[in-house]
C-alpha cells in the first residue's frame, strides 16, 4: 500500500533528495569512497557546502551583505545564539506557540525580555495582530511557522529594529522578503534535509556589537569567517539539503512551490471545514498555516478520535495524530508532499464520514 507521509519532523523529503544521497553514501563524487568517510575539508565537499550556499542566495533571492552558514545544534541552539550574539540589553519577542517560548526562556539568561503579545490564552490559536515592537529593542523575535500549532504569519513583518526569524517549518514554502530580516534560522529536518544540520541566514551588520565575550562556538563570526568550516559540519545532511535545494530548483523554484502549497492547504482545509465530523483548530484562515494543518473531531463526534486515526493509518496515512498539546490531528504538508497525498487524505476523511 502507498504510505503518505504527514509527519510533522523529520518529515517527507524529495525522492531525488534520498536517491542522490543513497547513492553518494556508496560513491560520493566519483571518489570511491561513501560520503560518511570523507574529509570535510575535500575540495568535492567544500564545493557541496559552496554550491549549497549559493542555492540559498539564488532561490531565497538574498541580498548582498549576508552570509549563509551551516551549523549542528539545531534550531534549539539558536535560541541561545542569537540573544548571546545580538541582545546587549533588551529583546522584543512574540510568543506564539511552545518554540517561541523556549526562544523566550534562553534569551532571558542574557537580558530583558520584553514578550510584545502573546495567543496563549487560547491556546495559540491565532497570531496577534495589536502589537507594538520597541524602537528601544536590539532585536524582536518571531516564529514564522509554528509547527505544532497549525498558526503561520505568511507575511514579511516591518519592524523598526532588526528582524529575527525562526523558519525551521516554512523556509522556502513561499517566497520571502529577506532584506526585511536580520537573521533567518532553522533546523532543516522539516522541509529541507535530514536532521543534523541547522542553517542560519545572517546579515553581517547585526553581529559585533554586544560587549560580552561570546564562546568561540556559539559565535556567529567565527562560522562565517571559516564558511561553516570551523569545526566538522554534519557532512551528510548538507550534502542532502543540497540535494533539495536543485530539486527545488528544477521544479520552479519557490514562487512554483508557494503556488502548490496554496493549493494543498486549501484543499485540506476546505474539506475540514465542509466535512461535519472536523474541526480546524484555528478558526481565522488568515492563520492558517499551510505547512502544519490542525484539526479535531468536531462537536459531537468526539467520540470518533480514535476510530479515524485507525481508519485513516488503515489507508497508508502516516503521521497525523495531532501533538499531545493540541490533540485531534496534525497533517503536515511540507514541500515534498505531493498534491496526490493530500486528496487521498480527504478521500479517507470522506469514506469515514461515510461510516458515521
Ligand atoms: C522543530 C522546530 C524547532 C526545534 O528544532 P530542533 O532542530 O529540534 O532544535 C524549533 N522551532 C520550530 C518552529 C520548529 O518547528
Amino acid at each position: 500500500m502507498k504510505k503518505h507521509n504527514f509527519y510533522a519532523g523529520p518529515s517527507i523529503l524529495p525522492q531525488y533528495t534520498i536517491e542522490n544521497t543513497a547513492k553518494a553514501l556508496h560513491n560520493f563524487a566519483e571518489m570511491g569512497l561513501s560520503l560518511m568517510e570523507i574529509s570535510h575539508r575535500s575540495k568535492q565537499f567544500i564545493a557541496v557546502v559552496e554550491e549549497a550556499q549559493a542555492l540559498f542566495k539564488e532561490l531565497l533571492n538574498i541580498p548582498d551583505g549576508y552570509s549563509v552558514i551551516f551549523l549542528g545544534g539545531g534550531a534549539s541552539t539558536q535560541f541561545c545564539m542569537v540573544p548571546y550574539n545580538l541582545l546587549g540589553k533588551k529583546a522584543a519577542y512574540l510568543n506564539t506557540g511552545a518554540w517561541s517560548k523556549k526562544a523566550i526562556k534562553e534569551a532571558k539568561f542574557f537580558g530583558e525580555v520584553d514578550v510584545v503579545a502573546s495567543s496563549e490564552d487560547k491556546n495559540f490559536n491565532y497570531i496577534p495582530k495589536d502589537f507594538t515592537i520597541p524602537a528601544d529593542a536590539d532585536y524582536f523575535h518571531i516564529t514564522t511557522n509554528n509547527t505544532i500549532f497549525g498558526t503561520e504569519i505568511l507575511h514579511d513583518i516591518d519592524s523598526p529594529v532588526p528582524l529575527v526569524a525562526d523558519m525551521s517549518s516554512d523556509i522556502f514554502s513561499r517566497p520571502i522578503d529577506v532584506s526585511k530580516y536580520a537573521i533567518i534560522y532553522g533546523g532543516a529536518q522539516k522541509n529541507l534535509a535530514p536532521a543534523g544540520v541547522t542553517f542560519a541566514i545572517i546579515r553581517n551588520d547585526v553581529l559585533g556589537k554586544v560587549e560580552r565575550a561570546i564562546p568561540t562556538m556559539l559565535k556567529y563570526q567565527t562560522h562565517i569567517d571559516k564558511d561553516s568550516m570551523f569545526n566538522t559540519p554534519p557532512v551528510v545532511p548538507i550534502f542532502a539539503a543540497l540535494q533539495t535545494l536543485k530539486w527545488l530548483k528544477q521544479n520552479g523554484g519557490i514562487a512554483e512551490m508557494e503556488k502548490i502549497n496554496i493549493k494543498k492547504a486549501e484543499m485540506l482545509y476546505g474539506e475540514i471545514d465542509r466535512n461535519k465530523l472536523f474541526k480546524a483548530t484555528v478558526p481565522d484562515p488568515a492563520d492558517r498555516s499551510r505547512m502544519n494543518v490542525c484539526f479535531v473531531m468536531n462537536e459531537g463526534f468526539e467520540g470518533h478520535e480514535k476510530a479515524f486515526n485507525d481508519f485513516a493509518t488503515e489507508r497508508g496515512m502516516i503521521g497525523i495524530k495531532g501533538h499531545r498539546d493540541v490533540g485531534g490531528f496534525r497533517a503536515s504538508l511540507y514541500n515534498a508532499l505531493p498534491l496526490e497525498s493530500v486528496e487521498a487524505l480527504v478521500k479517507v476523511m470522506q469514506e469515514f464520514e461515510n461510516t458515521i
